[in-house]
């Protein structure tokens, strides 16, 4: 039994599913997805996402949660960034032919508004990153890391600032050392193809509500939405299964809980968040992603998608499937969905969406001015206050492994121990782990997550990888 419907519990699903394993998921909410799922907008009855959401060429498990059920094909590979710098210039980043870590450089040496001697600092702090072993734990922030690595103002604020507030949804003296280093050398130095962006070309409801759910429903996996699970039932040494909200019991050989880790506590067995191994979990705290979308009556710019340096907007991506239709000729309306992305949002607490919605648009009318000269038909921001969990110094040893000390019972979730930041990957980690134990517990000692990718050869040489 799987209880939660979010990347992790679906993981768990498609992990056990492929071994044949019987399997109930419990999910409270109407609809799958968890945190990435979607949302009818009232006003123009269209399916929108809570926010976008984006993975990388290094997000291997979910790469393979994807082709596994065959998601895949929703998924498309952006061939460049685009960087907009402080003074609205637009910069395309994209991999030269160079064998990894060399095949950025170019791109690097393409963003003018970085100058030189910021460049030779991120260059010299990239190295010292990917050197500094991946488990040595340190207390300081990423932040004081930088200080103490020579970084420039510029390299701060208009490089590692925007690649880590996008990736972990935090600001730099917020962020653990080991986690900067994790999207840097799996993103940028590792392989060649780690950076790469790919987008849903379809709302995160068909993947995970439409498409996964077929999957499911034929590899012997029951959905039972709007069930919410009251609390896991145990005796002294396993669980027997969960009770639902409302009373009713259902036994169970075996529970992976997936909810998010603010409700685990109390829908843990009596006593067992007291144990050792949990009670840090509590530790953990929470950052915020907020998601501002605008319906255009034209579009503002023909890029896909935009990654804003120095701005409050972080990301905007263009989204809707007006396009299409009007290539075919089945639409005439030419009006343009973008969403903008804020990450580590806290400081717009307290701001009405109207405010937060005119200093956006004044933003993207600074670098396009055709967002001035356009009718905004409809906005709406979506605030996740308790997005992910923010990767602060020592994070790691507030995270439980997937296997609790009852061996019938498995946590999962992007907030379990993975080694990865509060991602889909993480998620689907997660997920995969507790499905393994499920198995193991069984007497199938099967490995479902995919090997982590050997780094090339010159990182692996230069760094030190392995
Ligand atoms: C705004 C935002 C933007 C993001 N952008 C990205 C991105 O671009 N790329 C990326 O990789 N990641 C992104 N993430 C992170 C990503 O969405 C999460 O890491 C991932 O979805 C977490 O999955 P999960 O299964 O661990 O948890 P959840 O998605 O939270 O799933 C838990 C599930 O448990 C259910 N549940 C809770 N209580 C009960 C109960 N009592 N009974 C039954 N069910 C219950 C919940 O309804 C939920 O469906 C973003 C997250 C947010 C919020």
């Amino acid at each position: 039994m799987i209880v939660g419907g979010g990347l992790a519990g679906l993981a768990a699903a498609v992990g056990l599913g492929t071994q044949g394993i019987p399997v109930t998921l419990l999910e409270s909410r109407a609809r799958l997805g968890g945190r990435a799922s979607s949302i009818v907008d009232r006003t123009t009855g269209e399916t929108i996402d809570n926010c976008q959401h984006v993975t990388m060429g290094c997000c291997t498990h979910f790469a393979h949660f994807c082709r596994t059920t065959g998601l895949d094909r929703f998924l498309k590979t952006e061939p460049a960034l685009y960087f907009i710098g402080p003074d609205g210039t637009i910069d395309e980043f994209s991999a030269n032919s160079w064998p990894a870590p060399l095949h950025l450089a170019k791109a690097f040496g393409r963003l003018r508004y970085l100058q030189f001697r910021d460049r030779v600092a991120i260059a010299r702090g990239l190295r010292d990153l990917a050197r500094t072993p991946p488990a040595r734990p340190d207390s300081r922030s990423f932040a004081e890391w930088l200080r103490d690595h020579g970084q420039t103002p510029a390299a701060i604020e208009y490089f590692w600032h925007v690649v880590l507030v996008s990736a972990l949804s935090d600001s730099l003296d917020r962020i653990d050392v080991s986690h900067a280093r994790k999207v840097f050398v799996d993103g940028f130095l590792k392989t060649r193809d780690g950076w790469q962006v790919q987008v849903p070309t379809v709302p995160l409801e068909t993947l995970y509500g439409v498409e996964l759910v077929r999957w499911l429903e034929s590899h012997g996996v029951t959905l039972r939405l709007q069930t919410g699970v009251e609390r896991v039932t145990s005796t002294v040494d396993r669980v027997t299964g969960i009770e639902l909200r409302g009373g009713a019991s259902i036994a169970a050989d075996d529970v992976i809980l997936a909810v998010p880790h603010t409700l685990v506590p109390t829908l843990l067995p009596a006593g067992l968040i007291d144990h050792p191994s949990l009670t840090r979990l509590q530790q953990l705290e929470t950052s915020p992603i907020a998601s501002v979308h605008l319906w255009f009556d034209r579009p503002i710019t023909d890029l896909p998608h935009a990654v804003l340096v120095g701005r409050l907007s972080q990301w905007i991506f263009r989204r809707g499937t007006n396009d299409s239709l009007r290539a075919a000729g089945e639409s005439q309306d030419s009006s343009a969905y973008y969403q903008v992305v804020i990450s580590a949002s806290r400081d717009l607490d307290g701001i009405p969406a109207e405010g937060i919605i005119a200093r956006v648009v004044d933003e993207l009318a600074e670098i396009w001015p055709e967002a001035r000269r356009a009718r905004l038909r409809h906005s709406r921001v979506i605030s996740e206050h308790r997005a992910v969990f923010a990767p602060t110094p020592g994070v790691d040893a507030l995270r439980p492994a997937q296997q609790t000390i009852l061996a019938n019972l498995q946590l999962a979730g992007d907030w379990t121990r993975t080694g990865w930041p509060a991602t889909m990957e993480g998620a689907v980690r997660s997920g995969y782990l507790a499905a393994e134990n499920v198995l193991r517990r069984r007497g199938r000692s099967v490995r479902i997550r995919p090997r982590d990718p050997a780094p090339d050869f010159l990182p692996a040489l230069l760094f030190g990888l392995s």
